[in-house]
């Protein structure tokens, strides 16, 4: 199977087409895309890459699905309207079963987050996947990192630590299967959140490193404070029942990769973030406020003070 085969066969393909049209997309030099009047394009890339980001002999739809959904997040994470993605594959050789299961997963993530495949670039060598997500906001609506103000509440979408826990069970099992690892593999961008956040919240970030390092983004791009109730962080009850309730707060604060969003917001806000969280099914959680000195304090019920464990970081 040649280069060409295999994008028409595994890539070019209308499960792939799931959310707005192209006036071109695969098969050109470059595809051409249509935002709509007076919205800002919105762009964001991710690499990951075997042995770093993933285990090579995990599944391929698994990867593709976990994948994308990590670039669609930061899509989330600004209040965009997800449109269209590039695909940058690197493999070590055009395996077919692996190309039909990568694409079937990639397709199911496309179809939940309504994002169409744009083009992209097929090479060979060690495994590695990067893509690009692209997606609009109106202009000068997106979410930001850097708008907290003092006396604004800190609230966090989900529920946190299960990417983790759900780690470990696939480090010591690959064949493991339950809610913790379905949060590892299939993460859910939080899309309709982001969006509904625009002109409300006054900073965001999606939670891919563990919260204290990406709040702590918030915190250093805003130039203020934080203080978090330890015992407020949301945690599931799979959660729970697989790990002691410290090492799930563990989990909660420095792992990473649950792709929920934290964010700011006015208190004047957070009664109408509480009844949106009631009626979109997804539990909104306020964890702490903004304010005092500048860094992260995370309070025990006691008073005293926690102490994180580092988040995730490549160097
Ligand atoms: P060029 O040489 O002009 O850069 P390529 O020959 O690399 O183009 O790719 C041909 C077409 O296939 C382009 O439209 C490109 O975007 C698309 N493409 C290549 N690889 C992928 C992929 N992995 N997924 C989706 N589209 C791809
Ligand atoms: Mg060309």
């Amino acid at each position: 199977m040649g280069e060409f085969d295999l994008i028409k066969r595994y890539f070019d393909c209308p499960e792939l087409r799931a959310g707005p049209v192209m006036s071109i997309g695969i098969g050109d030099d470059c595809a051409m895309l249509d935002i709509p009047q007076g919205c800002q394009l919105a762009v964001s890339s991710d690499t990951l890459v075997a042995g770093t980001h993933f285990f090579a002999d995990m599944q391929a739809h698994q990867i593709a699905q976990r994948s994308l959904a990590a670039s669609v997040s930061d899509l989330a994470a600004m209040g965009a309207t997800p449109g269209w993605f590039n695909l940058c594959l690197t493999l070590p050789e055009a395996n077919p079963q692996w190309l039909a299961g990568f694409s079937q997963g990639l397709a199911c993530q496309a179809h939940a987050c309504g994002i169409s495949l744009a083009g992209g670039d097929t090479t060979r060598g060690p495994l590695s996947i990067s893509i690009h997500a692209m997606g609009w906001a109106p202009a000068d609506a997106a979410l930001s990192r850097s708008g907290a103000k003092t006396g604004d509440a800190i609230l966090v979408s989900g529920s946190l630590g299960d990417s983790a826990a759900g780690l470990r069970l696939v480090q010591a099992n690959r064949q493991a299967q339950g809610y913790l690892v379905e949060r590892y593999w299939q993460p859910t961008p939080r899309l309709a959140l982001g969006q509904w956040l625009r002109q409300k919240a006054t900073a965001c970030v999606d939670v891919s490193d563990g919260l204290a390092q990406d709040l702590g983004h918030i915190l250093k791009a805003s130039v203020c404070g934080a203080d978090l109730q330890l015992n407020q962080l949301p945690l599931s009850s799979a959660l729970l029942a697989q790990v002691s309730q410290a090492q799930a707060q563990d989990y909660a604060v420095s792992g990473g990769e649950d792709f929920e969003l934290c964010f700011t917001l006015p208190q004047h806000h957070v009664a109408s973030a509480l009844a949106y969280a009631q009626d979109s099914a997804l539990p909104i959680t306020k964890i702490g406020s903004i304010g005092g000195e500048l860094g992260c304090r995370i309070w025990h019920s006691d008073g005293t003070e926690y102490q994180p464990q580092c988040g995730y970081q490549h160097f």
